[in-house]
């Protein structure tokens, strides 16, 4: 890092800045985490420097054995990880990842059917600004209008009508376990493939806390940064031998160039952390933390969409005490915790107000937070958002945010040296 100071001051400022953005604030997006010093020290290595295209033992560029070796390991171990007859690391991301599977199972203009983006559903499953909106015709599901949950009667009705080639599960911002058995049997009664999109709670399955996908869906896809705790980038997997071949064409050649071995590298490192047993301890935890802040919010009757969770996130429906998402983002920045404004189910108000807030507890449970911190910080969410304007509450939960920061340290090796 000291190279970084000597040969750009601008950028090495920047990454002193945000590090110490990271430390000083409560990160509670729900998507994000902090991947270990292994995973940074991999992503920053020189495998950046290297052209792969192609697959391990297989590639179009000479040079390739210690990458091979690299990518085998994190295909070897995704694929223990998950129970996967094929996994392909290459996607750059979540996105990637999705428009590969779309390119091996569909055709410009097929039906595909996703859940609607204000109902926790993603970008890439079927939004009209996607590209999976715009050539493909697309019908969405929702929840429950009473428990906000899927309503598998209605997704059933609406696959039967629709006769969709491909249902999408798998969600941004769902707080609920998803039954893949379910959605099996209405994708085999309406001849669809099933994808599901793990991307939120991959580390959850992995670590046998959420039911695993593979056995039940054709193709599944994730990010690897989430709750799986690795570096930024996409993962498909497949229980199909035959198909996994095919999504590889559509990865490469199909949707990308050359891969990013350094990535790759980090990846697998990742994928041998969530192999230990101190990983199904972290994930055990994440959702005891996401639990105990549901049940701190609700003490204070302060609602939640389905009342509660089962995973990693809570989305705060803040209807109930007369607030707009926007506004609540606002307030919580202002004592330092990062969140985001969130639509929730049937919301009123539109994408960029919203009426809710989406926190998840994976980034301050790698920090070693347990119930007692996640119940404090539900507390000081609550004490900002009930009285915005007061200057001693604010003052207090700025001091209670940094006595939580300083208890629990965020890469404490970590200096990026600046220029004098
Ligand atoms: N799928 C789901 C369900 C997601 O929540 C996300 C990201 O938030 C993605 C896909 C896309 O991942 P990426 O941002 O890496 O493209």
């Amino acid at each position: 890092l000291d190279f970084l100071a000597q040969t750009d001051p601008a950028i090495a400022e920047i990454v002193d800045l945000e590090l110490k953005r990271q430390r000083s604030h409560l990160e509670l997006i729900a998507s994000e985490n902090f991947t270990s010093p292994a995973v940074l020290a991999a992503q920053g290595s020189v495998l950046t420097n290297k052209y792969a295209e192609g697959l391990p033992g297989k590639r179009y560029y000479g040079g390739c054995e210690f990458v091979d070796r690299a990518e085998q390991l994190a295909i070897d171990r995704a694929k223990e990880l998950f129970g996967a007859a094929g996994a392909n690391v290459q996607p750059h991301s979540g996105a990637q990842a999705n428009f590969a599977v779309f390119l091996t199972l569909l055709k410009p203009g097929d039906t595909i059917m996703g859940m609607d983006l204000s109902h926790g559903g993603h970008l890439t499953h079927g939004s009209p600004v996607n590209v999976s909106g715009k050539w493909f015709k697309v019908v969405q599901y929702g929840v429950n209008k009473d428990t906000e949950q899927l309503d598998f009667e209605q997704i059933r009705e609406i696959a039967l009508k629709e006769r969709p080639k491909l249902i999408i599960c798998g969600y941004s911002a769902y707080p609920r376990t998803i039954d893949f058995v379910k959605f099996r049997e209405i994708a085999d009664e309406v001849g669809a493939y099933l994808l599901a999109d793990i991307a939120h709670i991959a580390g959850l399955v992995a670590s046998g806390h959420h039911p695993n996908p593979i056995p039940h869906c054709d193709v599944v896809t994730t990010t690897t940064h989430k709750t799986l705790r690795g570096p930024r980038g996409g993962l498909i997997l497949t229980r199909d031998a035959e198909l996994a071949k095919k999504l590889n064409k559509s990865v490469f050649p199909g949707t990308q160039g050359g891969p990013l071995e350094h990535v790759i590298a980090a990846k697998a490192v990742a994928f041998g952390e969530a192999l230990k047993p101190e990983f199904k301890e972290y994930s055990a935890q994440v959702i005891a933390n996401a639990q105990a802040m549901a049940e701190a919010f609700k003490a204070r009757d302060i609602k939640l969409v389905s009342d509660g969770t089962d995973n990693h996130l809570i989305l705060v429906d803040l209807r109930s005490i007369s607030m707009t998402g926007k506004k609540a983002d606002a307030l919580v920045s202002q004592v330092n915790i990062t969140a985001n404004k969130n639509t929730v189910p049937f919301d009123p108000e539109s994408p960029f107000v919203t009426s809710g807030l989406r926190l998840g507890s994976p980034a301050m449970t790698t920090r070693g937070m347990g119930t007692s911190e996640f119940q404090e910080i539900a507390n000081i969410i609550t004490d900002k958002l009930l009285s915005p304007e007061d200057e001693t509450v604010q003052n207090n939960c700025l001091n209670r945010v940094a006595n939580l920061c300083d208890r629990f340290p965020l890469y404490p090796y970590l200096q990026i040296p600046l220029p004098a």
